[in-house]
């Protein structure tokens, strides 16, 4: 039986507006057997001092992309699936020393199902990493956002975009997804500013296709995320059901206020919108991106105000694989730079991204709960950009990163 004794100088719960001060944590086979200021000490437990770092749950991150690199997206369709694999491996190894224990991937470019066979790796203890919820790939009409030949000449005919149009096709491929394992089905009602040939601005399924699409998902027990923009794509994502908007681009307040009486998580991107800020200013924005994110940047970022000054529930999420890894920690202080409390940014990568992922013992401290933890100087509740020097994590009982190991093991 492993056991350890976390000892916390102060503790967020995941959930509570205030830190707790000194609380011990018993972990016993990599879950919180009992919490509290003073917990018994079994003989052979492990003491880790934590007494001057503020613990929080392990952080979620509900949007990555493990096996899809943005930089070299041409080359990569010609990798291996295993490659792609063991790349997205290294890169989870790497996000979880930064303190995210747990993932979910919204998609891969690739035939096969690499991001499955990842998570079931993981979870049999096979490898090391975060553990990993799976959309498995991009369910797209032709020409969507997911729909890659507008990246390469239309000879290359390669097989890496999921693609329908019938309601025919679009019901087979969310029961090809769920018949290889993902737990989630992605998809896109919009254009991006990345992908060549759409529009974000523009609605790309009919209503019957994609509530086809979710009628399929929910007769399978799988919730839906979209990629998202246009407000008229927001409010018909909200109708069909779907459970995650990702990005919500151009949200207006009538889609946030729709959002929230649905009880629809919004997974806002917003450390996303930074980076191509920067390359739009650099003048290093792919060129398929100038005349979109030149056109959108101000009514994204105003769309972000909307958000963040409303009550619906917003769930940390990166995109990732879009942009470095080593910068999605960032997205805390773009949340809050965007007008969100520190309190919400980390209830949202714990507390609400657990609910968003329907993980009841995820995202908090308290007896029963995974011993997903993280050790960090400072108050994040004061000052969020502590969240930056987590320098200790603890996934499903096992230390990962020591306290003050350096980054990469
Ligand atoms: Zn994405």
């Amino acid at each position: 039986m492993a056991e350890s004794v976390v000892v916390c100088g102060t503790l967020f719960d995941g959930v509570s507006a205030e830190l707790a001060g000194h609380t011990e944590i018993l972990v016993r086979d990599g879950l919180i057997a009992e919490m509290g200021p003073a917990v018994s000490r079994p003989e052979g437990a492990e003491v880790i001092d934590l007494s001057d770092r503020t613990v929080s749950p392990g952080f979620i991150d509900t949007h990555v992309h493990l096996t899809m690199d943005a930089g070299a997206l041409a080359r990569q369709t010609l990798d291996s699936t295993a490659t792609k694999a063991l790349s997205g491996l290294s890169l989870a190894r790497e996000y979880l020393g930064h303190g995210f224990t747990t993932l979910r991937d919204l998609g891969c470019m690739d035939p096969e199902f690499p991001t499955v066979d990842l998570r079931n790796a993981i979870d049999l203890g096979l490898v090391v990493g975060p553990r990993l919820v799976v959309a498995a790939h991009i369910l797209s009409p032709s020409g969507g956002h997911g729909d890659l030949s507008g990246f390469y000449p239309s000879r290359w005919d390669l097989p890496v975009s999921t693609v329908g149009d019938s309601l025919g096709e679009i019901r087979r491929l969310v029961r090809r997804e769920h018949a290889h394992g993902s737990d989630w089905v992605k998809t896109v009602n919009a254009g991006g500013y990345f992908s060549v040939g759409d529009d974000p601005a523009r609605v790309s399924w009919l209503d019957e296709e994609l509530g086809a699409l979710c009628e399929t998902a929910a007769q399978l027990g799988l919730p839906v995320a979209v990629h998202t923009g246009a407000a008229d794509a927001c409010r018909q994502a909200i109708r069909a059901g779907v459970r995650s908007l990702e990005h919500a681009y151009l949200i207006d307040e009538e889609g946030v206020e729709m959002a929230a009486r649905a009880g629809v998580f919004i997974v806002p991107t917003m450390q996303m919108t930074q980076e191509d800020l920067a390359m739009l200013q650099a003048g290093t924005l792919p060129q398929q991106a100038v005349w979109k994110f030149t056109r959108d940047n101000q009514q994204i970022l105003q769309s972000q105000r909307i958000i963040a000054g409303s009550e619906v529930k917003v769930a940390y999420g990166t995109d990732c694989g879009m942009f470095p890894f080593s910068h999605g920690i960032l997205e805390f202080q773009a949340m809050v730079n965007a007008g969100l409390t520190p309190l919400r940014a980390m209830r949202a990568a714990t507390s609400v991204a657990a609910e968003l992922l329907a993980r009841e013992d995820l995202g908090v401290l308290r007896p029963g709960a995974a011993a997903d933890l993280v050790g960090m100087p400072g108050n994040p509740l004061a000052d969020i950009s502590v969240t930056s020097q987590v320098d200790f994590v603890m996934a499903r009982g096992a230390v990962f990163r020591g306290r003050g190991a350096p980054l990469t093991p």
